[in-house]
């Protein structure tokens, strides 16, 4: 394999895989803190587009220009090279990333893939049934075309149920698909159109600012928005467009967007470094205080990927991105990282539960090691769930300058 095309390193190189929210934070504040870091930021996408937010883009609320960005602005502006390819292999021995445009050496490897989705309760292998969920009924948890596709399917809606799932295990934007069941019950409402939002929850009750959705759910959508907690799939038939509970219900449905559990992206198992956590299959098998490979501790795993319960959420992700930055910069110059180094990331997260005028709830919370328990948990959490108040508008303003403010740390 040839070399990759990107100049010769001018100093020590940090190879970050991945420009989400994670690895775009990284790749600029590396920079940031130190110049003489020669940082390599690759992704397989072309152009960025956010997940967050995304939900106001498939229901028409903002235009998609708001979630798309530039991955070059970010090159330029903050001094680390850009290289669009797709990562295929790492061989950790002589520290060599593969891609399918050349292959590049590091002295420091950060992998920040995101999520892979995993069908395997709903189609027990079948790959020709996952193909069809994917294709037809995509989760639209990780933007692209499985965004434009919801788009489509909320635009075309004529009425009838539109189920939206909810997965157990640590999934990606706990609120999301809450926010989604509000945001298409609203578009219905606002379009007079017969239709009803069936939301199947693998969970016992919603999952985070239950109150705040609970109440949008019966104060703004009560004829349209059914949610049904302790739900488990036991079967999809997609020939006769029914869904097939444990307990023996039925649910038939118009059009739908199946969001099946998460798993850590698959090159962390292609990589070597991945292992099933207490949540999710295959996430990155980390020291939980430092981020680094328990295989190779130059290698660090950052975002989606980590095994930790902190939110799967691109605002956890760009605090997270500037705490590893620092982490990889103290090891870079020898300094030992452990437990006293270890910093939480923090969590601030707005979801919009309906559309005019913009009314949304927030959680804003840290996160702290509980030693008996041995893992961590929320710590100085707090929420705001009354949307139905001057809180509620100020939080719809919030959500708007909150995600203007990402982009601005992404990109600027
Ligand atoms: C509908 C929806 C609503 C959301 N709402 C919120 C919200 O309200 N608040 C919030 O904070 N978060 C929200 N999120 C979650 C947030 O977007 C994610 O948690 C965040 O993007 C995770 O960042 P990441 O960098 O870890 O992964 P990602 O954003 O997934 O980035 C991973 C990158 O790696 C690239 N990549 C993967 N494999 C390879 C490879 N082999 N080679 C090269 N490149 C590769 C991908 O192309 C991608 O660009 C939402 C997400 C969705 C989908």
């Amino acid at each position: 394999m040839g070399k990759a095309p990107v100049p010769a390193a001018t100093g020590k190189r940090v190879v970050v895989v991945g420009a989400g929210p994670s690895g775009l934070t990284i790749a600029k504040y590396l920079k940031k803190r130190n110049k003489a870091v020669d940082v390599v930021l690759i992704d397989k996408r072309a152009v960025f587009m956010s997940g967050f937010i995304s939900n106001l883009v498939a229901t028409g609320i903002l235009p998609l220009d708001f979630i798309t960005h530039d991955f070059l602005a970010g090159a330029r502006n903050s001094g680390y090279h850009f290289l669009q390819a797709t990562v295929v292999d790492v061989d950790k021995k002589s520290k060599t990333v593969y891609t399918n445009e050349g292959s590049l050496n590091y002295d420091v490897l950060v992998l920040a893939p995101g999520i892979d989705y995993d069908y395997s309760r709903w189609t027990n292998g079948d790959m020709a049934l996952e193909e069809r969920l994917k294709t037809q009924y995509p989760a639209a948890f990780i933007p692209g075309s499985e965004t434009l596709t919801l788009k489509s399917k909320i635009t075309d809606f004529e009425g009838g149920n539109f189920v939206i799932t909810v997965p157990g295990g640590n999934y990606r934007c706990l609120p999301g698909p809450y926010e989604r069941a509000c945001l298409v019950a609203d578009y219905i409402k606002k379009n007079d159109i017969k239709g009803k939002v069936i939301v199947l929850d693998e969970n016992p009750n919603i999952t985070i600012k239950a109150d705040g959705f609970h109440s949008a759910f019966k104060t703004l959508y009560p004829d349209i928005v059914e949610y049904m907690p302790s739900t488990t799939i036991s079967k999809i038939d997609l020939d006769n467009k029914v869904i097939h509970t444990e307990l023996g219900e039925e649910i038939e449905f118009e059009d739908a967007a199946l969001y099946p559990r998460v798993r850590g992206n698959k090159l962390l198992e292609i990589v070597g470094v991945a292992k099933d956590s207490v949540f999710n299959k295959m996430e990155a098998d980390i020291d939980p205080f430092t981020y680094q490979s328990k295989v190779d501790p130059d290698i660090f795993c950052t975002g989606d990927v980590r095994p930790m319960g902190f939110s799967k959420s691109g605002n956890t992700a760009n605090t997270e991105g500037k705490i590893v930055a620092e982490y990889i910069d103290m090891h870079l110059s020898g300094k030992k990282l452990g437990r006293d180094t270890w910093k939480s990331p923090l969590t601030i997260c707005y979801s919009a539960v309906t559309s005019d005028p913009l009314k949304a709830v927030s959680v804003n919370a840290e996160y702290a090691y509980n030693d008996e328990k041995k893992a961590f948990g929320f710590a100085n959490a707090g929420t705001m769930e009354k949307w139905n108040s001057k809180d509620g508008v100020n939080a719809g303003k919030g959500l708007i300058e909150w995600g203007k403010g990402l982009y601005r740390d992404f990109f600027m």
